[in-house]
């Protein structure tokens, strides 16, 4: 059998979809972000970088770079083994602790993404806890899914954030069956929030868990960058918080925070968790160093805010079409995928701008889009700029405008 003609096949399809990936290969600089440079086919160029989850352009602030020096310094370059075996240090004590904190609860616990630790936890949770039903809000994030899939316990989902349908579900179920309420606050395509205190009433009414996946919120809301549960004053009823470290902190890992009794368990039982190799000392030093500045710092926060609300304003100025929402993802919509790839391309190419097409299966078919993330290490010059050639290849590509805004 022609195993390589078989996945080929596979691949021209999703080619003649215009589904195919590809990705822009970039070289960060120390303290240059959002500018990178381009490698293409032997030739390099300047690209800004406008769908970075480096949120808050933590990956190259001092203290972090600092931090991962030090211990690096200190500690050399690998764990050395899992949590398990060898591979627990001080490092990736202070940081559980530190983050414990961040979300007001007694434990958390790392893993090596925020991917690991919703697959992980959920997939440990909803395995073990018997007969346990997971409800899970249709948008959920392909790393909740793939655990709720792996623990094959009974899975319902629910329609996107619709309190009427996760109530009706719940209802159905019987009464002493251990659920789980699995979903997120920002949603990371279209940038919505979840509304997260009526989704604690239902579950605590019908006595199942929060599973709350604050990946796109932890570092960017709440006084603290405990995430929109902070914001909202609601930390304390969820009773699983998940977040990375790659996105805001700007370095890479994820955890959960939770009770003790619920950490001490996934610890025990979740195999992504024990059968890994533990994040390097200075990731966690770095993580950490992020995590504590922005406990402090909401100046990040506020500049990210203010060069979104720029960003809304420009858009609509020039009439392109972007989803309104409450956070700091701005998706501008395209409608098609060939257009959406074709627009990046020329983006990158002609303008130097560096906006990955986000296509099929990501998001529905149609609703091919623009992630634009922008942050505070962009400045209003490049805000002009980006705008002006989005507004340029719209009118190449005869795509449609929205009535502009009143003058
Ligand atoms: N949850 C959500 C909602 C995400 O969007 C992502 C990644 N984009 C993850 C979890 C995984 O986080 P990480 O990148 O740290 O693996």
């Amino acid at each position: 059998m022609n195993y390589d003609a078989i996945l080929t096949e596979a691949l021209d399809q999703l080619r003649d979809e215009g589904d195919y990936r590809t990705f822009a290969e970039l070289e960060r600089h120390r303290g240059a972000f959002p500018r990178a440079t381009r490698h293409s086919g032997g030739v390099t160029g300047d690209v800004t970088v406008w769908c970075s989850n480096d949120y808050l352009g933590m990956g190259q602030h001092p203290d972090v770079l600092a931090a991962m020096h030090a211990a690096l310094d200190t500690s050399g370059a690998g764990a050395g083994g899992t949590r398990n075996i060898s591979g627990n240090t001080h490092q990736h004590a202070l940081l559980e602790a530190e983050l414990a904190d961040l979300h007001g609860k007694e434990a958390a616990l790392l893993f090596t993404s925020g991917y690991v630790s919703n697959w992980a936890t959920l997939g440990t949770l909803a395995a073990r806890l018997p007969g346990c039903v997971v409800l899970s809000d249709a948008k959920n994030h392909a790393s909740m899914i793939e655990g709720i899939r792996q623990s094959r316990a009974q899975k319902r989902i629910w329609s996107h954030n619709d309190m009427a349908d996760l109530e009706a579900q719940l209802a159905s179920l019987p009464k002493d069956a251990p659920k789980i309420v699995a979903f997120e606050s920002v949603y990371s395509m279209d940038g919505d929030i979840a509304p997260i205190a009526d989704i604690c009433e239902l579950a605590q009414r019908h006595g199942a868990l929060t599973y709350l996946d604050e990946v796109h919120a932890v570092g960017l809301y709440g006084p603290h960058g405990g995430g929109i549960a902070e914001a909202q004053g609601l930390m304390h009823r969820i009773d699983v918080i998940e977040g990375t470290l790659g996105k805001a902190y700007g370095v890479m890992g994820g955890y959960i925070a939770a009770s003790t009794a619920l950490v001490d368990f996934v610890r025990s039982f979740a195999s992504g968790f024990i059968f890994t190799t533990a994040l390097p000392p200075a990731v966690a030093a770095g993580a950490l160093a992020a995590v504590r500045h922005l406990k402090r710092s909401s100046v990040e926060r506020d500049l990210q805010k203010t060069r979104v609300a720029q960003l809304r304003a420009r858009l609509d100025d020039m009439g392109l079409p972007h989803l309104v929402n409450e956070s700091h993802i701005v998706p501008v919509m395209v409608g098609d995928a060939m257009k959406c790839r074709f627009i990046s391309n020329l983006l990158l190419d002609e303008f130097g701008i560096y906006i990955q097409p986000i296509n099929y299966p990501t998001v529905p078919k149609g609703t091919e889009r623009l992630r634009i993330t922008p942050s505070p290490v962009h400045s209003e010059a490049d805000l002009d700029r980006l705008v002006g050639a989005l507004g340029s290849l719209w009118s190449r590509c005869q795509l449609a405008r929205r009535p502009m805004a009143a003058q």
